[in-house]
């Protein structure tokens, strides 16, 4: 049985995978330095190999993002200057990128080999206990309060962006800095994207984003991992978008009754309507919740609704698989 270690992951030697390195794009084909090896994940926008450096030997992962559109070359460029300001050891580390003026680039990046969080904690043999579910919660905030203090924003929190470093230990990074954007409070932002069920209502409603609007998709995860159950999901997008902008959720499904109070203080104070009153991820920080976490309980949590959200967001990224192969012109045969 794999228990989540009580120790801080500081305590545990936890580092930057490297130096800081300045990366620029460079203009030929990454398959001159790495040797690619098998699939590690697929998203929207890429599919991530598992590499080897030709010259040091050292493993990293390669993600290629179709850029076949206009501004999708700006768009990686983008990701790469964000990524490149981003050093810090609950972050994804970008080692280098290539643009060979081919319809795809390349992002090397550090290699995670622990796989997705949510896919991690629903095996059988994962303890899933309230306690764990409070030290992932405290590192994804950490990441977060990095990121947020560089005047960043993610936009696109969701459980397949959290990994696991190792298959047994309790140290999490975020990833996919594809949506990030530079954040100028003086200058309004209003976006268009994210996914229905954990995009906040700012953006259903196309209004101003700022810090909150992550904030509000940490109160989303946190709710589903502590019961598996996706607080404003819908039977179409638009339905769940709905939901969103009617902020109505509720802790009464049975999967909270062995959830302590101070468990569901800090969701309700993240899933608010406006963003500015949410909790900043320095409040989050402090929030006994999160702060206390050797007072958290170890009874075991009942995993069977967690493990069907598991099961039904395979389907739905499978179907944008799909989907983003038809954008980029594959014709499909069934
Ligand atoms: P999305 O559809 O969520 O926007 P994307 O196309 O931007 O996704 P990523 O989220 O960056 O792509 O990567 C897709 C998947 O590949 C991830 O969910 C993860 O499982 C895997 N992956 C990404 N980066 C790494 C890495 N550095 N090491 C190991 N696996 C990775």
């Amino acid at each position: 049985m794999i228990y989540v270690s009580e120790a801080d992951p500081d305590e545990e030697g936890y580092d930057l995978a490297f130096e800081p390195r300045n990366v620029f794009v460079k203009r030929k084909d990454p398959k001159s330095d790495y040797k690619l090896g098998e699939e590690l994940g697929r998203g929207k926008f890429g599919i991530v190999y598992k590499c080897v450096e030709k010259k040091s030997g050292r493993q990293f992962a390669a993600k290629f993002i179709n850029t076949d559109r206009k501004d999708d070359r700006l768009a990686v460029e983008r990701e790469v200057d964000l990524m490149r300001q981003l050093q810090h050891p609950r972050i994804l580390q970008l080692y280098d990128a290539f643009d060979d003026g081919t319809s795809e680039m390349c992002l090397i990046l550090e290699l995670i080999e622990g796989g997705e969080l949510f896919e991690r904690v629903i095996c059988d043999d994962f303890v899933l206990t309230e306690k764990a579910c409070s030290i992932f919660m405290r590192q994804i905030c950490e990441g977060l309060e990095y990121i947020h203090s560089k005047n960043i924003l993610h936009l696109d929190m969701k459980p397949e962006n959290i990994l696991c470093v190792s298959r047994t230990g309790n140290r999490i990074k975020l990833i996919d800095f594809g949506l990030a954007r530079k954040y100028n409070p003086k200058e309004k932002l209003q976006i268009l994207f994210g996914t229905p069920e954990f995009v906040a209502p700012e953006v259903v409603n196309y209004e101003e984003v700022g810090f909150g609007t992550d904030l509000w998709a940490v109160g989303v995860i946190c709710y589903i991992l502590l019961s598996g159950l996706s607080p404003f999901m819908g039977d179409s997008d638009l339905e769940t978008m709905a939901n969103v902008t009617s902020t109505k959720y509720d802790f009464d499904d049975e999967a909270f009754d062995a959830i302590s109070e101070e468990a569901k203080d800090f969701i309700s104070k993240l899933l608010l309507p406006d963003m500015r009153k949410r909790m900043t991820t320095t409040d989050c920080l402090t929030h006994p919740w999160i702060k206390s976490t050797k007072r958290r309980s170890m009874a075991v949590l009942d995993k069977s609704k967690l493990k069907k959200f598991v099961i039904r967001r395979r389907w739905q990224k499978a179907v944008n698989a799909i989907l983003a192969l038809k954008r980029m012109g594959a014709t499909l045969k069934l």
